[in-house]
């Protein structure tokens, strides 16, 4: 590594103010080097302008100002109302006297000493004109510790310099998330520190200087120290916004690796392709595709089936994503895929993210592929160690041809005998993590993922740009639109007499919680409580199961299946039915605390009606304290059933690093990119990416470094392999 690249890659322990403790809590947010630290930008800077000792005059009734206080006296009082304290400060401000007065934070009396001085930053008023100014509830922070021991002379202390702490004192603070008990005060003198006084560890950055000149960007360095401590005079809004050109040289670099990183790995599976294998498709394994064939084909599901059988034929290893909507009919396309692997004699893994949508896969691929002599396994956490060992000795000697399981299992597990084709089912959990997993799970195996949660297309390029794209986009034929209406808890009388009125027509009902127990943090929401009432109440007389995620497989198994065959009139369920379960007869959903789902979720779970030729309908039962975003997310479920729309929707409200970040690793997948509102700069970084990755200067030495950077920093992510070039 050159010597001065090592600087940003310095142990985030050694920065001052940091250490074992604070390293230990920084590493768990994913903070390890000084370069870590340092792209941990404020969210919001304050205005302490108003910060100078000689003007607090300047205080106007009203307004949110900041001045620097001497101490003079604290007091805590007792209020009229019983147990209500205040606490009162009483200071000086460049000899001005000043009040201020908190509420109910009787602590504050302790922590507050006459002599001490403080910056108070907040709302001041006055009790008359030309009263003291006094701050209401300020935020406030200590400056310098207490004032000299009176034997220095009692000197007024110096306007500037040594003794003020610039971190704090300058005229615009930066304001950080706090990171456990690291708080923001503790961040921002942190990266003071290493940004005035350690300059060296803060690194060059990684932009290719050809770049840097020809765009005409402030340097790393230039841009770290104005994201952090604006200059006097700076457009706050525009920092606040992340658009500051210090904002844009971080983001530009950030999505100029991440981009190099898409090359490198696009290099990488370009390499591997060579040793890919072309499937035969013959006459007779089309006639057993129609003979397998429950019905016939919709015409996207026609040319989806017809790329995928093009990848299959071709040398090329597949690299495939599906999309198709909830009840689009992917699994069928899957079936079709394996059938033609398996005919060809190689072995097919199909992952779904939870057992249970495992085991539903496993039952219908069974149905369908078992009567035509084909091989099925399954595979998952919930097998007995006996079965466990005997379904992976028939993996790895390639009796079983189709293996039906959950990511982990099979990715950590299974030694097969001849991989083929991995077709991962993520529903609405894509993300590039898991891809990177699988490219070292089968590297010469075709690849399919499938997805019901449309990517938007602003982040397709980011998630999904190595993947050639299929999409199912019409519904099966006979299908109805759900109808979805959001109503109020208290008014829940309207959808149960909507269920009991299905329930007398022979129809059913899904009836939805979100959690297994109440807690104290959501009391009267748990699943097993609503469903005695529920069955004690307003479905007294129907006949009414139960399922979440704690019942054990075979009973739960049994509920399901008595639902399926219409032996149940309403099943109350947590999420586990969110996936896969598919019941034509079922025409109605309720889902209780509707606010506590996300936007993908809610499409999902509305997808499990619909699926018969009856019309059918989702009610989204809220509880009262509904906040803005929650009101505009039921708002978009009640006017559309596009998926892609409500992903675009979703993503609008959300950003990117909700929706992205990987549930593994808690991560969003960019540190201070935002998608879609840096989309420009995303567009311009892969540009200028894939001109650098092209040139000659990329395979010299400084092309080299930065090369070996984007490996260090995205590899894992990608899969890409340790060695240059
Ligand atoms: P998803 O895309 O959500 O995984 P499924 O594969 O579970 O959807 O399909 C949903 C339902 O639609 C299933 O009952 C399936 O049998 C049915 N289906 C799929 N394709 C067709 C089709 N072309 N014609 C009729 N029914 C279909
Ligand atoms: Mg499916």
């Amino acid at each position: 590594m050159a010597p001065e690249q090592a600087g940003a890659d310095v142990d985030v322990r050694f920065v001052r103010g940091v250490g074992d403790s604070r390293g230990a809590i920084l590493n768990k947010a994913g903070i390890f080097t000084v370069a870590d630290l340092l792209l941990r930008l404020p969210f919001r800077y304050e205005d302490r302008q108003a910060t100078n000792p000689s003007q607090p005059s300047g205080l106007v009734d009203g307004q949110v100002a900041a001045a620097e206080v001497l101490v003079g006296s604290v007091h805590v009082r007792p209020t009229r109302r019983k147990g209500f304290r205040l606490v009162e400060l009483s200071g000086w401000s460049g000899g001005v006297p000043v009040r201020a007065v908190w509420f109910n934070q009787a602590w504050l009396g302790q922590r507050l000493r006459p002599r001490q001085r403080l910056v108070l930053y907040g709302k001041v008023e006055r009790a008359w004109a030309g009263a003291p100014p006094r701050f209401v509830n300020p935020k406030w922070e200590e400056v310098g510790g207490a004032e000299p021991p009176l034997s220095d002379g009692g000197k007024a202390p110096p306007k500037s310099g040594a003794s003020r702490d610039e971190a704090r004192f300058g005229r615009i603070v930066p304001i950080y998330e706090r990171i456990g008990r690291v708080t923001p005060r503790r961040l921002r003198q942190s990266i003071h520190w290493v940004l005035r006084k350690k300059k060296e560890l803060v690194g060059p950055g990684h932009l290719p200087r050809e770049v840097v000149r020809r765009l005409r960007l402030i340097s790393w360095q230039e841009a770290l120290h104005a994201v952090h401590f604006p200059r006097e005079g700076a457009r706050l809004a525009e920092f606040e916004a992340q658009r500051s050109p210090g904002h844009r040289r971080l983001i530009f670099e950030e999505f100029f690796l991440y981009s190099l990183a898409f090359r490198l790995f696009r290099e990488q599976v370009r390499k591997e392709r060579g040793r890919g294998r072309a499937f035969r498709v013959d006459d007779a394994m089309r006639t057993l595709a129609m003979r397998v064939l429950p019905f016939s084909l919709t015409k996207s599901q026609r040319k989806a089936m017809g790329e995928i059988a093009g990848d299959l034929q071709s040398e090329r290893p597949m690299r495939r994503l599906l999309q198709g909507d909830v009840g689009s009919g992917k699994t069928i396309i899957a079936v079709l895929a394996a059938l033609i692997v398996a005919e060809n004699g190689a072995q097919i893994a199909l992952m779904a993210p939870t057992s249970v949508l495992a085991e539903q896969h496993f039952s219908s691929v069974r149905r369908l592929l078992e009567p035509h002599g084909i091989r099925t396994a399954l595979l998952t956490a919930r097998l007995r160690a006996r079965e466990r060992r005997e379904t992976l000795a028939a993996v790895e000697s390639g009796w079983a041809q189709l293996v039906v399981g959950t990511h982990s299992v099979i990715q950590k597990g299974a030694a097969f005998h001849d991989l083929g084709l991995a077709i991962v089912d993520e529903q609405h959990r894509f993300g590039v993590g898991q891809r990177g997993l699988l490219v070292d799970q089968g590297r010469a195996a075709d690849l399919l993922v499938m997805t019901a949660t449309p990517i938007p297309r602003t982040l397709q390029m980011a998630v999904a740009g190595d993947l050639d794209l299929s999409e199912i986009t019409e519904l099966p034929p006979g299908r109805q639109p759900v109808t979805t209406r959001v109503r109020r808890l208290q008014d829940a009388e309207e959808a149960y007499r909507l269920v009991r009125a299905e329930a007398a027509r022979g129809r059913q009902t899904f009836y939805v919680c979100p959690t297994i127990e109440e807690s104290d943090a959501m009391p009267g929401v748990g699943v097993e409580a609503r469903s005695r009432e529920l069955a004690e109440g307003p479905f007294r007389g129907l006949r009414v199961g139960l399922v979440h995620g704690r019942v054990p497989a075979a009973p739960r198994e049994a509920v399901m299946r008595d639902f399926a065959r219409g032996r149940l009139d309403v099943l109350v369920a947590t999420t586990v039915i969110e996936v896969g379960v598919d019941v034509p007869n079922a025409t109605v959903i309720v889902i209780e605390h509707a606010e506590r789902f996300g936007l993908a979720q809610l499409h999902q779970l509305r997808g499990r009606v619909g699926r018969g030729a009856d019309p059918a309908t989702a009610i989204l039962l809220v509880g009262d304290e509904l906040g803005g975003n929650a009101r505009r997310r039921l708002a978009i479920l009640e006017a559309s059933t596009d998926g892609f729309r409500i992903a675009e929707e979703d993503l609008e409200i959300r950003g990117h690093g909700e929706i992205l970040g990987t549930r593994q690793s808690g991560r969003p997948l960019f540190r201070v990119g935002e998608l879609p509102r840096d989309g420009d700069i995303f567009r311009a970084a892969r540009i200028e990416a894939k001109r650098f990755f092209d040139s000659p200067e990329a395979r010299g030495p400084d092309g080299g470094r930065i090369l070996d950077h984007v490996r260090g920093a995205w590899g894992e992510q990608f899969g890409l392999s340790g060695t240059a070039g």
